[in-house]
């Protein structure tokens, strides 16, 4: 532990190569005592346990090593193996969540999310499987997997009279840093007949922090082919605003943390305002995500937020859950519209 902080201190300074200042951090794995290990090999490897946890927890620090850890990379190798088989067993699924406009809670689009359902382990929690996709690759596969499922998704139910102004589709950093990821949308249009002003990407505005020159590029491409393009989970990151000026889009969707106090916390009120005030002076719209309480939407109304989505309105449904609140919905408007004719 002596020499980890010792190590550590020294690279506090900068390196300094060819007149350039370098800083560099370190992560670092310690181990002491045989700890069951029967090879130097197998010792090296829980070392390497220890430092891969110093870098998942932050990095530029150091962890000595516990069976936990052991116990937390076993658990995370049985749940890639898994992964792996996922597709293929058809352990995933899509649910949907409408988005409404939020004046005359119209349905206009839903989001599509992703859940698997591990038959030894159960339901995985989505945002888990969804990192270990991302770190092990495995994203590009299954992400494709869920871009093409959701765009018959849309046309099936189009099919079925229920005509919806697009269908969202979360896309990760990963999948679209890829190679040929534009390509990859451009074959799942042609493929499946969605008109491309149909399919909105959701893309987390985290994905903009680095690298945004590559992403740029990629988002115009993508752009030029018609399809709407979302940032989510805005305001959640730490992120400079200047991406707005770079990236095209055409939605802002409001991060769920300033909606959940929405109706307690008057600062919360005021960050959405300014958010639905910059959005709409860039001539884009916005969404409200996580709406629970009929308070939050009001005031969402208030500040003429656009659309809306959240428990309040619906959980995210399957597909045939989907079609029975759609006609669900559909037959209420009817009503009202032929008691409004009628009075
Ligand atoms: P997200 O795209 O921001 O999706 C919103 C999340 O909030 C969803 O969680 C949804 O179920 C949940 N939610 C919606 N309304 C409410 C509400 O009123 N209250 C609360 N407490 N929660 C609400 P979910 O389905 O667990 O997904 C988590 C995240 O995982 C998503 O966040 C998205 O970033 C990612 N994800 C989900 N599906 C996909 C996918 O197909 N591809 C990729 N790349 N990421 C996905
Ligand atoms: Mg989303
Ligand atoms: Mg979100």
């Amino acid at each position: 532990v002596q020499l980890a902080e010792k190590i550590h201190k020294e690279f506090k300074h900068p390196f300094i190569v060819m007149d350039m200042s370098y800083h560099l951090g370190i992560s670092i794995g310690i181990i002491t005592g045989p700890e069951g290990c029967s090879s130097p090999q197998q010792f090296l490897e829980k070392a390497d346990m220890a430092m891969f946890k110093a870098k998942q927890d932050g990095r530029s620090q150091y962890v000595l090593f516990d069976k936990e850890i052991e116990k937390e990379r076993n658990q995370r190798l049985s749940l890639e193996h898994y992964l792996h088989n996922a597709l293929e067993s058809n352990e995933i699924s899509l649910c949907y969540q409408p988005k409404l406009h939020l004046a005359t809670e119209k349905i206009v689009s839903v989001e599509a999310l992703a859940r698997w359902h591990q038959t030894e382990l159960g339901m995985v929690n989505t945002e888990a499987f969804i990192s270990l996709a991302e770190e092990t690759g495995l994203i590009n596969e299954i992400g494709q997997w869920i871009l093409r499922k959701s765009c018959y998704q849309f046309m099936d139910w189009l099919d079925k009279d229920i005509s919806l102004e697009s269908i969202a589709v979360n896309v990760s950093a990963r999948q679209l840093a890829s190679k040929g990821f534009t390509k990859i949308v451009e074959s799942a249009l042609q493929e499946t007949g969605i008109p491309a002003h149909c399919l909105d990407l959701e893309i987390t505005e985290s994905a903009f922090i680095n690298d945004t020159h590559a992403l740029t590029k990629e988002l115009n491409q993508l752009h030029e082919l018609g399809v709407t393009i979302s940032i989510d989970d805005f305001g959640k990151e730490y992120s400079s605003l200047n991406y707005l000026k770079k990236i095209p889009f055409d939605l802002i969707k409001i991060d769920r943390e300033f909606i959940m106090d929405l109706d307690k916390d008057q600062r919360d009120e005021h960050i959405g305002k300014v958010i639905i005030d910059i959005g709409h002076t860039l001539g884009k719209k916005i969404v409200a995500e996580g709406i629970e309480s009929i308070d939050q939407r009001n005031i969402l109304r208030r500040l003429n937020c656009d659309f809306g989505q959240g428990y309040l309105f619906s959980r995210p449904l399957t597909d045939i859950e989907f079609l029975e609140y759609a006609a669900r919905y559909i037959e209420q408007r009817d009503d009202t519209i032929n008691s409004t004719s009628s009075a």
